[in-house]
């Protein structure tokens, strides 16, 4: 059956369709937090940012800023965020991969942010390294 949004892409679900390419497609999420709230995802179904392959990260962040452009065209915001949930933990609520572009205007209050932390300088060195030995 796949997930709800591979039913999108068959035409399956109806969806406010914006643009779309052989890998991709942007609609409107139909629970928008501002005016134009689009969802850009990859047409083939891959869970989150660490399962799909690099060329459709590409894709998508290329189709991200056709239709960002076109917002800002449309609407004028003040500014956008682009958000993109990995894991339930982080908010992710559909397993496949998909970017947010949330139209932002001055003072809205459409977004929580995280609270700024604080951390020894050294131990953000440390931090770093246990990651850098991880990379590929
Ligand atoms: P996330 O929390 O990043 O997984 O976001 C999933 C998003 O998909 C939410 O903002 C939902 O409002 C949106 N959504 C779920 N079902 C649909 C649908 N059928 N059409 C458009 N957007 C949807």
């Amino acid at each position: 059956m796949g997930s709800i949004f591979s039913r999108i892409v068959k035409g399956e679900l109806p969806a406010a369709r914006i643009y779309e390419d052989d890998d991709t497609l942007a609609f409107l999420d139909i629970n928008p937090a501002s005016r134009g709230h689009t969802l850009v995802i990859c047409k083939e179904e891959y869970p989150d940012l660490l399962s799909v392959p690099p060329n459709l990260v590409v894709a998508v962040t290329r189709t991200t800023q056709r239709v960002a452009r076109a917002i800002t065209s449309a609407f004028q915001p003040d500014g956008f965020n682009i958000v993109q949930n990995n894991g339930a933990a982080a908010g992710q609520v559909v397993f496949h991969f998909h970017v947010h572009i949330i139209p932002r205007w001055e003072g809205d209050r459409v977004l929580a942010y995280w609270r700024p932390g604080k951390v020894e300088k050294s131990e953000l060195q440390e931090i770093a390294d246990q990651i850098k030995a991880h990379i590929d």
